[in-house]
């Protein structure tokens, strides 16, 4: 094992989130939902929610049987609704195709609805212990920096940060080293103020130790260049979200009117979206979270 596999792996033991409800489980279904949870989620609000689901939804069995709009409903609180509808999707694909057995090999786990490259890793790597790395951008920022240099602008292309994050796993130990990285990158080496002082892989970083000042202009140099976002309350997922929720209050197997749906959202939404209610529901009802009936009533799936 290299030396930066044994620190950071003696760091985990100490420092670690081992209790994350999701890595003490340790099985590749466990993984699979909270993947699933966590892609655009932050642990703390995913933490709860997980052990209500299991509960719910103990295996993939269960959650391949049970119906899509109760699986919405389970889903309030965790945002980005369409996540709830892929794994869904996953479960009855692993259940109809692979006999219940979820794959472990990156091919076939990518050929899922809604697996990367990332998840099928951190499937392998934490539902089945093999010896890959799931880079994500956190992992990505502390090789470069261990390797390469501060990260912006970037020094190398991200498949020679994966390669180099690949080499570094530790035969056998893959469940902890990726959870080890996962947590160094948002309590040590984290974006914005890494804490090298006092790191324990600061005598084997390129980058050590990173100037907080220097990082900041670095970050705005980069921001000025990108174009200035939408604020959030003026996107078509913050109307999504709370077309969603308006669904899923209702009692469950009943529907709406299109046009009550209409009437009790628009008053919530800014006014550039009011106009465009009617293809926010046409592209909730494509993505298969809700369905609109002949008679123009609306419910979850
Ligand atoms: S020394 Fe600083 S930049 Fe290097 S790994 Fe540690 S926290 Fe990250």
């Amino acid at each position: 094992m290299s030396m930066i596999g044994a620190r950071i792996l003696a760091w985990y033991k100490s420092n670690g989130r081992l209790m994350l409800p999701w890595r003490v489980v340790r099985n590749p279904y466990a993984t699979l939902v909270s993947e699933f949870m966590l892609q655009q989620t932050q642990v703390d609000r995913v933490t709860p929610k997980f052990d209500a689901f299991m509960k719910a939804y103990p295996d993939i069995f269960a959650l391949a049987r049970a119906g899509r709009g109760d699986i919405i409903r389970q889903w309030v609180g965790l945002g980005y609704n369409s996540r709830a509808v892929r794994l869904h999707a996953v479960a009855q694909r692993i259940t109809s195709d692979f006999a219940g057995r979820i794959p472990e090999d990156e091919a076939t786990l990518r050929s899922l609805p809604g697996i990367g490259p990332y998840t099928a890793r951190a499937i392998m790597a934490f539902g089945y212990n093999h010896t890959v790395c799931a880079t994500d951008t956190n992992i990505a920022r502390i090789i470069h920096r261990l390797f390469f240099g501060l990260e912006i602008p970037p020094k190398v292309k991200w498949a020679t940060v994966d390669a180099r994050a690949q080499e570094l796993v530790p035969s056998g130990k893959a469940h902890d080293f990726n959870g080890a990285l996962m947590d160094f990158g948002s309590t040590i080496c984290t974006a914005r103020k890494p804490a090298c002082k006092g790191c324990p892989l600061a005598g084997d970083c390129i980058a050590a130790p990173i100037d907080h000042g220097l990082l900041q202009e670095a970050r705005k140099d980069i921001a000025g260049k990108n174009k200035p976002r939408i604020p959030f309350e003026q996107s078509a997922r913050f109307a999504r979200g709370r077309i969603v929720d308006r669904l899923r209050a209702l009692p469950a197997g009943s529907s709406i009117s299109l046009l009550d749906l209409q009437a009790d959202i628009e008053p919530v939404l800014h006014p550039v979206l009011r106009g465009d209610i009617l293809g926010i529901v046409e592209a909730l009802q494509d993505d298969g979270l809700i369905r609109v009936d002949d008679r123009k009533t609306v419910a979850l799936v």
